[in-house]
C-alpha cells in the first residue's frame, strides 16, 4: 500500500515563492480563485480573499482524499476540474454526489 496523501510540503509556491500559510503573490499561476476553485488568473472583477499556499498543489490534498491519485505524488488534477464541484464556502472542491461512482 502507498500513502499518496504523505507526499512531503514543498516550502515555496513554485510559481511566486510564497511561503506555506502566505498570500500569492497577484498574478501567480498556482494560485486559485477561491469562488470558482479555477486558476486565479483572469477572475477579473471577483472579489474573494486571497489564496494562500498551502504545501500543496491546489487540489492536491481533495484528490488524495478521494483516492484520484495517478501515482505518488500525481493528483488526478484533471478528474478533479471535470469532477468534482468547488464549495466556495469551504475552499475546497467536494466530492460529486452522484450514485455509482463509489469507485
Ligand atoms: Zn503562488
Ligand atoms: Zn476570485
Amino acid at each position: 500500500m502507498t500513502h499518496p496523501d504523505q507526499t512531503p510540503l514543498e516550502e515555496r509556491c513554485p510559481d511566486c515563492h510564497a511561503g506555506i500559510g502566505q498570500a500569492h503573490r497577484e498574478g501567480c499561476d498556482v494560485a486559485r480563485c477561491l469562488a470558482t476553485g479555477l486558476q486565479r488568473l483572469g477572475h477579473g472583477a471577483c472579489r474573494c480573499p486571497q489564496d494562500v499556499w498551502t504545501g500543496r498543489w491546489p487540489g492536491e490534498a481533495e484528490c488524495a482524499e478521494f483516492g484520484w491519485m495517478l501515482g505518488p505524488g500525481l493528483p488526478d488534477l484533471h478528474r478533479l476540474l471535470t469532477t468534482a464541484t468547488w464549495d466556495p464556502v469551504a475552499y475546497r472542491w467536494t466530492r460529486p454526489t452522484a450514485e455509482g461512482d463509489t469507485r
